[in-house]
């Protein structure tokens, strides 16, 4: 029997990435509350937040700072824009601090309101540039199946993902995809991660020597894939894929929305891969989700581009409203204030073991074909012969039942196809990891005998 507050939700919303003709059967989790990597929902019941919402609230729920923070710039200026050179204070505050933390070299920050728009951004700065550059015909992109970059038109293109393109009429013109680089998945049988990676990065040169150097103009990536199914790179990927991009005067851009600030056990995934990025998207943990707020970090090269085209022909035409949004700026600036004082990086790579120990022992259920992690993100994909590697039938949606299980156990986990994935906030304690996996290990005995 669906609640009051349920049958409310059916008859109104129209649910991001739900599927909309069950949850007119289902109806919604309604959340209510939370406090630290736990919430909870409208009958008390308790979660662990498995997915630290979505992929963001690192300092988990109830971070009073945070909160004061926004309050504070709320009363004191709860809006300014920074259009046509105006500017605040936790505006600038930001982007110093996001420049000295930056895992390469950085001279610029553009904000913006969310990780989709942060990756429209990167597109349209990749296409104004060539054109200043006078190189026009130098304008395709590259990024890769099941990488995930957002859902507005250009970042959903860059997308790789069925669900983002079929029936929007997607991906642009211009935007292409290479290989998802997933070892377990794809690999040739005895191939080893290193082969692996030469031979992706063999493909992503045949890649563009096949559509001309001259009209490819950008790659982009997320260090770890996550809603492709949080996957991580094989060994030696990056050093491969920096080299080949190197040779053809390919910008990098690495999409940090996910891993930046600490989830990979660095600061940035960038460098926990050495990727030879020369722009980076940020959104979700900059702000630990208590604010929309995303920012495109820039390289010097990008930047003079740019300044250089404004001299020609004035105004850098791009922005919108809550760019730089001041109680985001703020909000941010305290985010990594904590980060720096916590030592989050630290607290990652201390509970990190634990987590990254639970994986592998996840590895050994029936059920689990791979688990692999770094830091603090790790996927599990869910096989029925783990010999063979041989998947469920898709329409039995075996990561759809074992996250359906993992509530009834109190813990949230999401499926993307068939894998699931594990990325709770980064204050999260070794009890609560260990904690975390029990809950998980009963969902997935519980789906076991449900495949059965
Ligand atoms: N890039 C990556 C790597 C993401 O994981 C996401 C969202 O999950 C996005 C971009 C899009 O961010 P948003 O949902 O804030 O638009």
């Amino acid at each position: 029997m669906l609640s009051n507050l349920a049958v409310r939700d059916i008859e109104t919303l129209v649910h991001p990435y739900t599927n909309l003709a069950t949850h007119r059967q289902n109806g919604p989790l309604v959340l209510e509350s939370g406090k630290g990597v736990y919430v909870y929902d409208s009958a008390g019941k308790e979660y662990i937040e498995g997915m630290a919402g979505l992929w963001c609230t690192a300092l988990g729920y109830s971070n009073q700072e945070l909160i004061e923070t926004a309050y504070e710039q709320m009363k004191k200026l709860p809006f300014t824009h920074i259009f046509g050179g105006r500017s605040h204070d936790p505006a600038i505050e930001l982007a110093e601090k996001l420049k000295e933390i930056a895992p390469v070299p950085i001279s610029k920050v553009f904000y913006g309101a969310s990780g989709s728009d942060a990756n429209d951004t990167q597109v349209k700065i990749v296409w104004y540039m060539n054109n200043a550059l006078g190189r026009p015909q130098k304008k395709k992109i590259i990024s890769r199946l099941k990488g995930y970059h957002g859902v507005t038109v250009a970042s959903a293109s860059l997308t790789g993902l069925p669900n983002n393109h079929i029936d929007f009429d997607l991906p642009l013109p211009g935007i292409m995809h290479t290989s998802c680089p997933h070892h377990y998945r794809f690999a040739e049988p005895g191939e080893s991660e290193q082969d692996y990676s030469s031979r992706l990065a063999a493909e992503l040169e045949e890649m563009i020597l096949r559509e001309g150097p001259d009209t490819v103009a950008a790659f982009i990536a997320e260090p770890v894939m996550g809603a492709g199914g949080a996957i991580t790179p094989p060994e030696g990927y990056f050093e491969k894929i920096n080299a080949v991009l190197a040779k053809y005067d390919i910008l990098f851009i690495s999409d940090e929305v996910i891993t930046g600030f600490g989830r990979t056990g660095k600061m940035f995934g960038t460098e926990t891969y050495g990727m030879n990025a020369d722009t980076i998207s940020l959104a979700k943990q900059i702000t630990s989700a208590y604010f929309p707020l995303s920012a495109v970090m820039m390289n010097e090269k990008v930047y003079e581009v740019l300044v250089d085209q404004s001299r020609k022909i004035g105004t850098f035409g791009h922005g919108n409203t809550y760019a730089g949004h001041p109680v985001g700026c703020a909000v941010a600036v305290k985010t990594l204030e904590i980060y720096q004082r916590e030592k989050i990086v630290d607290h990652v790579n201390k509970v990190a073991p634990a987590f990254l120990r639970r994986l592998d022992k996840l590895a050994e259920h029936p059920l689990v074909g791979e688990a692999r992690g770094v830091g603090l993100i790790g996927g599990a994909e869910l096989v029925k012969d783990k010999q063979t590697k041989a998947s469920f039938e898709a329409k039995n949606g075996v990561a759809a039942k074992a996250v359906a299980y993992a509530l009834e156990e109190g813990f949230i986990t999401r499926a993307m196809g068939d894998r699931l994935a594990f990325c709770p906030p980064l204050v999260i304690s070794e009890a609560e990891i260990e904690e975390m996996f029990n809950r998980c290990e009963r969902a997935l005995d519980k789906t076991l005998n449900w495949a059965k």
